[in-house]
């Protein structure tokens, strides 16, 4: 999607700090961390939230999720919570489909 902010740090055309990357998904860096680890993991197909997760691009769902856990073990994060926000009132500030995984600060429950 050309005026997704996402597509176009997938693309390269915008600045990000790269944690991972393959063929379904790419993982940066959040430019405003809210934990002392701050990542988003991100499909490079543009679907706009989890509203918009269908049986047909669950797959990538799915790989994304072992991409997190893979990502967790190797940077030694012991705890830490995934996150996705859909839509304005949940604070959704992107509309590309997005993954926050925060870590290493105690985190309360129920979120704000
Ligand atoms: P949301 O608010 O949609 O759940 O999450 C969007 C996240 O994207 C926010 O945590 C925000 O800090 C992050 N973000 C917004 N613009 C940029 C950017 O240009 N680069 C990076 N790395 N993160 C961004
Ligand atoms: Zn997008």
């Amino acid at each position: 999607m050309s005026d997704c902010l996402f597509c176009k740090i997938i693309a390269g055309e915008i600045p990000s700090n790269k944690v991972y990357e393959d063929a379904v998904c790419y993982a940066f860096y959040d430019i405003d961390p809210q934990a002392p680890t701050h990542f988003l993991v991100v499909p490079k197909t543009h679907i706009a939230s989890v509203s918009q997760v269908t049986e047909e691009n669950s797959q990538d769902v799915g790989h994304i999720f072992a991409v997190i856990a893979r990502l967790a073990k190797e940077l030694g994060l012991e705890s830490y919570r995934v996150v996705s926000n859909i839509g304005e009132q949940a604070g959704q500030s992107v509309p590309h489909l997005h993954f926050h995984v925060l870590s290493g600060r105690d985190m309360t429950w129920p979120p704000g």
